[in-house]
């Protein structure tokens, strides 16, 4: 029988007996690694993928993690980064060069796109944004020089779900890389590597963290091959995340499934409760019916984190600003994939390209925390209260 994910999460990336017995993997801190020889030293690129070189290419803290975060996204190997921003830059940057073409989803990450717009346009490399409902018809967007394309699904901000396995069904039949942003999915409740993709990011600072208190991106590669891709290129950039903030993610690791179906419980009677205000024009959350992404959600995830959007009927920033400013459990800030619930403004209409954004209404995307459903509820329905006084 095979392991299940909650036995993986327990156990994945642990070795008590090579430590003493101590449950966790303890934190190793390290630049210099030594070696008993010089001839060993001379030889040691040979173990550059395999053991201990230099602490930027790794440490047993950092191994640990990535090869955690591999078998539960059921991928072959995992390279750890300092951020979900470097996971998304390393991927997009490692199998490029001037000249050639990538396919970006129009729905990704404001970061990614900026990095696309501003850095790879810079060293030649050109961008197409595709519509995330594209699916199979993506075929027609690949030219002779696309080398990667770039999914989101479901998007962070607008929430489209996209037709992963069709997409990458057309990548590998004309020999053309796939990369899925999955920090929405996390290791957990979407895998990759069945659906056909290449490589997988996860911002590790959302749910895999948990707490909203460090840093950290990982890239997750269908084959020891782009594994080796992906490892060389990042320790040429020189990128190299802290044993500390790796501990935490594992850390982390351990309570994800937990802690990710109280946020899908909650969130899922949130947004039921959202759905039938008078004041709400839609939802935007798959793990809902009615949601235009529901079907492929239903069929490529296992379940749904604690964030979606919500399109309020309002047009009045003020109004807005009155709902949100008086939450009491609701935070305003950027992130989300804490323990602790979030609000913010989304303003789609201002970066797409490929398709506009027209559905009117104003965006709040919101993260729902650990905390009791109905007291968010009763702190969303004063809100409420407050925006019809605004507006009035
Ligand atoms: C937050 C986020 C990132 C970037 O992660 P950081 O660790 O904040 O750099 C990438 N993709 C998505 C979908 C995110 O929400």
């Amino acid at each position: 029988m095979s392991i299940q994910d909650d036995t993986l999460l327990v156990s994945a990336g642990r070795d008590p007996a090579a430590n003493h017995g101590v449950v966790n993997p303890p934190i190793y801190r390290a630049s210099t690694i030594l070696f008993p020889t010089l001839a060993a030293f001379k030889n040691r690129k040979q173990q550059r993928y395999t053991g201990l070189t230099y602490g930027l290419h790794g440490t047993p803290t950092t191994f640990a993690l990535a090869q955690a975060v591999a078998e539960v996204e059921g991928g072959a190997r995992a390279v750890v980064v300092s951020s979900g921003q470097s996971a998304i830059s390393m991927v997009l940057t490692a199998f490029v060069k001037a000249g050639d073409h990538i396919l970006v989803t129009d729905s990704a990450y404001e970061p990614t796109r900026v990095y696309c717009d501003v850095v790879l346009a810079r060293f030649g490399v050109e961008t197409t944004y595709y519509d995330p409902r594209v699916g199979a018809g993506i075929a027609a967007l690949i030219r002779p020089n696309t080398r990667l394309i770039f999914m989101e699904s479901p998007g962070s901000l607008t929430f489209e779900v996209q037709d992963v396995p069709a997409i990458a069904a057309a990548a590998r039949a004309r020999g053309v890389l796939t990369a899925l942003d999955n920090t929405w999915g996390t290791p957990l409740y979407c895998k990759p590597f069945r659906l056909g993709v290449d490589l997988s990011i996860q911002a590790g600072t959302k749910y895999i963290a948990g707490h909203s208190d460090l840093m950290l991106g990982i890239v997750t590669t269908a084959t020891e091959e782009l594994y080796r891709r992906v490892r060389d290129f990042v320790s040429q950039v020189g990128d190299c995340p802290s044993p500390e903030e790796c501990y935490l993610a594992l850390r982390g690791l351990r309570t994800l499934g937990v802690r990710l179906r109280r946020h899908e419980q909650s969130a899922l009677k949130i947004a039921r409760w959202l759905a039938d205000r008078p004041e709400v024009a839609r939802v935007l959350y798959p793990a809902l019916p009615d949601d235009p992404g529901h079907a492929l959600w239903k069929r490529d995830f296992g379940g749904a984190c604690g964030l979606f959007g919500v399109l309020l009927r309002t047009g009045s920033e003020a109004a807005v600003a009155a709902l949100v400013d008086g939450l009491r459990w609701f935070g305003i800030g950027a992130s989300w994939g804490g323990y602790e619930s979030l609000v913010i403004p989304g303003y789609p209409s201002g970066s797409r390209t490929a398709v506009p954004w027209t559905e009117p209404g104003f965006l709040l995307r919101m993260h729902v925390g650990l905390e009791d459903a109905d007291d968010l509820i009763a702190d969303l329905a004063a809100g409420f209260q407050r925006l019809a006084a605004a507006q009035a």
